[in-house]
C-alpha cells in the first residue's frame, strides 16, 4: 500500500499509529507552497505516553539483550525503505525541498544504506572485554567490562537532512539496545511519519522501542530533555537551542549528546588552483540551498588573489539558478519555509549595512514567484570581524574573506564559536594536510576529500556540539560501560 495513502500521518506510540492529542497541521511543499497534507499535532499527554511506553519497553523486554532481534528489526527497517524508496524520493523532495539528485546521496539513499553499518556493528561487537585475572588490593579477581545500552534515548531532530539526521540516531540507538523516542522538526512532519508507518507495518521492532511523535509544539522536546525517565538526549540542531537542552537535562545529569551549528571556512592557500578551489566552494555552498550544519560558508584566500577569488565564485554561483527540485538537474532548491528565507535575507541586508558587496545575488529570484527561494550569494569586502561571517546563516551564501599566509587563513579558520567542518586547498598535499591539522574542527576535507561516510565519525568542537555521530564513536554514544569484579577464590 502508498505511504501515507489518505495524505494524513500518525504518531507511533508503543507500537500503534495514533493521531495527534493537539489535532493536525498542514505539510508544506517549501517549492511550491502547496498544502501536501495533514500532520499529526502531538501534544504534552501523548509525549507523556510515548516516554512511558519507551521506559517500558526498556525496563520490561528483552529489547536492550537481544542482540540477533535488534539486528534484524534494523535491517528490516534498511530493507522497507529501500522497497520504498522511489516513494519515499517523492516525498522527501516535497517534505524538505531536497533536490532530487541529493536523495541518490545523504538526502535519502545514503543514510538508509548507513543503517547496514549499525546492523554489522551490532552483530560484531565486543560487548564484553575480559581483563583477566589481577589482584588490586591484594584480592584475587577476574575482571571483566560489559557495554550495555544507556536506556531511553529522546531523539530530537532538524529539518535540512531529516532522513539522514533521524537514522544516525534511530540506526546505532537501537542496534545498541536502546528504546527511543523521536521528536522531530515541525518543518518537515511526513519524512519522520512515513518512518513510523514503515517501522509499524514492515518491521518486528516491538511495540515501544520507537516512538514517534510530530508536533508543532518545541516544548514536546524540551519535555524529553527534562524527563527523569529519559536517560540520553541526541540532539541535532541550532547551537541556542543545543544551550537550551543541556540546560534542561542538567537537574537529571541525564547524557547529552549534541550535532550543533558551524560557520566553517575553506581555505584556499597561495599555491593551490585558485580557479579550481573557487569554483568548488560557490558549488558547495549552492547543495540544498545552504541549508548544511558542515557547509564550508567562509571562502577564506590569498589577499593578492582576492578579486580574482571573488569573481571565480560569482561566476559559479551566478550560474546556479535556484529552481523546481524535483527536476534532475537543480542542485540549489528553496529552503525550508518563509521564516527561514526571511531570516537569510536579513543577514543579506545586514552585509551591506556592514560595508559588504555582493559579488553575485543578494535577493530573491525575481522568476520564481511562490516558493521559499533565494539566490546564490557570494559577499565580498568584509573581515571575519563581520556578523555574516561569524554567524550561521543558512543559506546559498558565501563570505570572501582575504588571508596573508598559512598562519593567518588558519587563525581567521578557527577564529570562530563553532568548529564543525573545514576545507583546505594546495597543491603541495603534505603542506596542505599540515594547515588542516591546525584545523579546531571535527571533520576536514583536504583537496576534495569525502568525510561523510557511515564509518566515519561526524561531529563538532567548540560551540558546534559535544559527541560523535556515525562510526564506533557514533554507535558507542549510545552505550552504557560496565566494570565487574568478580573474587575468584
Ligand atoms: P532548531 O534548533 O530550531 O530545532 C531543532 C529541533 O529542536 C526541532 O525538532 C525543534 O522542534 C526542537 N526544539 C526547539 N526548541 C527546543 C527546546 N527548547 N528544547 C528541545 N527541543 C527543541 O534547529 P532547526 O532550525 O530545526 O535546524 C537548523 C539548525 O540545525 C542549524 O543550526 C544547523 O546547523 C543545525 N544542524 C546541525 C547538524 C549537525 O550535525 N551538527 C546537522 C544538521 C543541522
Amino acid at each position: 500500500m502508498a505511504l501515507l495513502a489518505d495524505g494524513v500521518s500518525r504518531l507511533l506510540i508503543d507500537g500503534k499509529l495514533t493521531s495527534g492529542g493537539a489535532g493536525g497541521f498542514a505539510t508544506v511543499n517549501p517549492a511550491t507552497e502547496e498544502v501536501l497534507g495533514e500532520a499529526a499535532n502531538a501534544d504534552t499527554a501523548d509525549m507523556d505516553r510515548a516516554i512511558g511506553a519507551a521506559r517500558r519497553a526498556f525496563d520490561e523486554t528483552g529489547w536492550s539483550t537481544n542482540t540477533e532481534l535488534r539486528v534484524r528489526c534494523v535491517r528490516q527497517l534498511r530493507d522497507a525503505m529501500r522497497e520504498h524508496v522511489e516513494e519515499l524520493r517523492d516525498l522527501t523532495i516535497a517534505d524538505v525541498g531536497a533536490p532530487r539528485m541529493l536523495t541518490a546521496g545523504a538526502q535519502l539513499e545514503g543514510p538508509i544504506n548507513d543503517l547496514s553499518f549499525a546492523a554489522d556493528t551490532a552483530e560484531n561487537y565486543e560487548w564484553t572485554q575480559d581483563l583477566g585475572l589481577a589482584s588490586p588490593m591484594g584480592i584475587p579477581t577476574r575482571r571483566s567490562v560489559v557495554r550495555e545500552a544507556v536506556g531511553v534515548v529522546g531523539a530530537i531532530t532538524p529539518w535540512n537532512f531529516p532522513h539522514q539526521i533521524n537514522l544516525a540516531k534511530l540506526g546505532p540507538a537501537l542496534a545498541a539496545g536502546n528504546t527511543v523516542v523521536l521528536k522531530p522538526a515541525p518543518d518537515t512532519p511526513w519524512v519522520a511519519a512515513v518512518l513510523g508507518e514503515l517501522i509499524a507495518e514492515h518491521t518486528d521492532i516491538p511495540p515501544g522501542v520507537v516512538n514517534i511523535v510530530t508536533s508543532t509544539d518545541h516544548a514536546l522536546g524540551a519535555m524529553l530533555a527534562k524527563d527523569p525517565r529519559v536517560d540520553l538526549v541526541s540532539f541535532t540542531g541550532s547551537t541556542a537551542t543545543g544551550r537550551s537542552v543541556m540546560a534542561d537535562a542538567a537537574a537529571t545529569i541525564k547524557k547529552v549528546f549534541l550535532e550543533l551549528g558551524g560557520k566553517s571556512a575553506f581555505l584556499v592557500l597561495d599555491d593551490a588552483d585558485l580557479a579550481a578551489a573557487c569554483s568548488v566552494a560557490g558549488f558547495s555552498v549552492c547543495l540544498h540551498a545552504g541549508q548544511g550544519c558542515a557547509i564550508t560558508t567562509r571562502l577564506v584566500v590569498p589577499r593578492a588573489r582576492y578579486d580574482e577569488a571573488v569573481a571565480i565564485a560569482a561566476g559559479t554561483m551566478g550560474s546556479i539558478k535556484p529552481g523546481d527540485p524535483s527536476k534532475p538537474g537543480t542542485i540549489c532548491g528553496p529552503v525550508i519555509s518563509a521564516r527561514q528565507r526571511d531570516r537569510v535575507q536579513s543577514y543579506l541586508d545586514l552585509a551591506i549595512t556592514e560595508g559588504g558587496e555582493f559579488a553575485c545575488g543578494g535577493g530573491r529570484p525575481a522568476d520564481q514567484p511562490a516558493g521559499f527561494f533565494i539566490e546564490p550569494t557570494v559577499i565580498s569586502g568584509l573581515t571575519n570581524e563581520a556578523r555574516v561571517a561569524r554567524e550561521e546563516i543558512f543559506g546559498p551564501v558565501l563570505t570572501v574573506i582575504p588571508h596573508d599566509g598559512d598562519d593567518d587563513a588558519v587563525r581567521i579558520a578557527n577564529d570562530s564559536p563553532y568548529g564543525l567542518s573545514g576545507t583546505v586547498y594546495g597543491a603541495d598535499p603534505e603542506r596542505a594536510a599540515g594547515v588542516a591539522a591546525r584545523l579546531r574542527a571535527g571533520t576536514v576535507n583536504v583537496n576534495g576529500g569525502v568525510w561523510y561516510s557511515a564509518d566515519m565519525p561526524f561531529g563538532g568542537y567548540k560551540q558546534s556540539g559535544n559527541g560523535r555521530e556515525m562510526g564506533i564513536a557514533g554507535f558507542e554514544e549510545y552505550l552504557e560501560i560496565k566494570a565487574i569484579a568478580t573474587a575468584a577464590n
